[in-house]
């Protein structure tokens, strides 16, 4: 199959960690990867933001970004690409109608406009992943929400004009159904981890217990929850990964947030804010401690999570968006409600106490993950997804169906 992924901010070569590079970044290198792997022939479309980009590359894996002019070259935060977008759609459109995908599959809500008008203008079908919803968002930051402020009815219209919705959790599901989508038109496929990087291996021994949150520094994210809750749990240390690399965290806004927070809790001498580190780094930080803990206030699905359980560790997270899925009460680890400090210090004290549980969490995540959430199945699951679309499609083509 010649697929294209859209992907207008999120370049799946670009570094990750910053405000606007994560999950998304990490899924379509992955997608991509995996599908050239199966013998596709894969390109991902992403707005060139630096003039020295080249306006093509083969990635190692075999894929090919294209680096497509939309507004300047430049660096523009996600929430002012918008106006960029029919420029983006403008040179889909020219290159489809000489040579044609198969199957578009748009990733974030303006990818899937862009793809949307450019794929319609040659007939090529669209498929549409989210990674997070407006109305979800607006429910959550209210008046601090920089979207545009039609997402939310543009997502809409999305998710009710495209060929197939591809969503990540039960709980997205939910979402798309409440603003107007058809149950029927979503498959749930779920991100994926990548199981030969992020690989178990033994529990930590001695020393001062040590707690770890990875992703993007931003408020959301509930990393000044797990600060707080640190001040209840003595002697315990706290490793932060994500934000600028850490020679730029001085000047980072989030980052000084949370280090004006630990001197005002007395527990600066135990959060260690370590700054972005590369995705070939993290498996041996995961490692290092005896919890992971993603305790973000909303979470369209939350990759970090899968992580910790390929690594063989116990996640304590939010009962939110994809981690209802991902981590199993009980069995991988603990979900504890969002912004709730308190409750995240009880439930840390209580596990980080009981190793063996931990150790039994680790283990069930594990195989949970291997079970389910490899990128090979994933891929496979993705991949069904457009051969549906395509069936379809060419009914529609001879008049079967409808
Ligand atoms: N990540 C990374 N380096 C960092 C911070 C994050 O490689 O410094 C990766 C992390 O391991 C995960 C992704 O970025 O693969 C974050 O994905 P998630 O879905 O948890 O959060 P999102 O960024 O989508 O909100």
């Amino acid at each position: 199959m010649r697929i294209e992924l859209v992907s207008e901010h999120a370049n799946p070569l670009g570094a990750v960690g910053g405000v606007d590079a994560g999950g998304q970044n990490v899924h379509v290198a992955a997608l991509a990867s995996g599908l050239s792997r199966r013998g596709h022939d894969v390109i991902v479309s992403t707005r060139r933001d630096d003039p020295r980009l080249p306006h093509r590359v083969v990635a190692p894996e075999g894929y090919v970004v294209e680096h497509v002019p939309a507004g300047p070259p430049t660096e523009i935060p996600k929430d002012d690409l918008l106006p960029h977008m029919d420029e983006l759609s403008d040179h889909l459109k020219t290159r489809w109608a000489a040579d044609p995908p198969d199957v578009v599959h748009a990733h974030f809500w303006m990818s899937g406009l862009a793809a949307l008008s450019a794929g319609r203008a040659v007939d090529v079908p669209v498929v549409q992943t989210f990674h997070a919803l407006g109305v979800v968002k607006r429910r959550h930051q209210q008046d601090r929400d920089t979207s545009p402020p039609t997402r939310i009815d543009q997502e809409s219209q999305l998710c009710r004009s495209v060929d197939h919705v591809v969503a990540t959790c039960r709980d997205e599901v939910d979402e798309l159904v409440a603003v107007g989508m058809d149950r029927a038109r979503a498959t749930i496929v779920p991100c994926g981890v990548d199981t030969d990087l992020f690989t178990p291996g033994p529990p930590r021994k001695g020393g001062p217990s040590r707690l770890l949150v990875v992703g993007r520094l931003v408020e959301r994210k509930g990393v000044a929850d797990v600060v707080t809750a640190l001040a209840d749990l003595p002697d315990v240390e706290l490793y932060v990964v994500g934000g600028p690399r850490e020679d730029g965290l001085a000047l980072d806004p989030e980052a000084c947030r949370l280090r004006e927070l630990t001197l005002r809790n007395g527990t600066a001498e135990r959060v260690h804010l370590l700054g972005a580190r590369s995705r070939s780094q993290m498996p041996k930080l995961i490692r290092s401690v005896d919890v992971v803990v993603a305790v973000p206030w909303y979470e369209p699905f939350g990759i970090v999570p899968l992580e910790a359980m390929a690594c063989a560790r116990p996640v304590v997270g939010s009962a939110v968006g994809g981690l209802l899925d991902t981590v199993v009460p009980g069995m991988c680890g603990v979900l504890v409600p969002p912004r709730r400090p308190d409750r995240l210090a009880d439930v840390l004290r209580e596990l980080l106490a009981d190793r063996p549980g931990r150790e039994a969490y680790g283990a069930a995540g594990l195989a949970r993950v291997r079970a389910r959430y490899g990128w090979q199945r994933v891929c496979e699951r993705t991949e069904r997804v457009y051969d549906g679309v395509l069936a379809r499609t060419d009914e529609r083509s001879l008049g079967v169906a409808r």
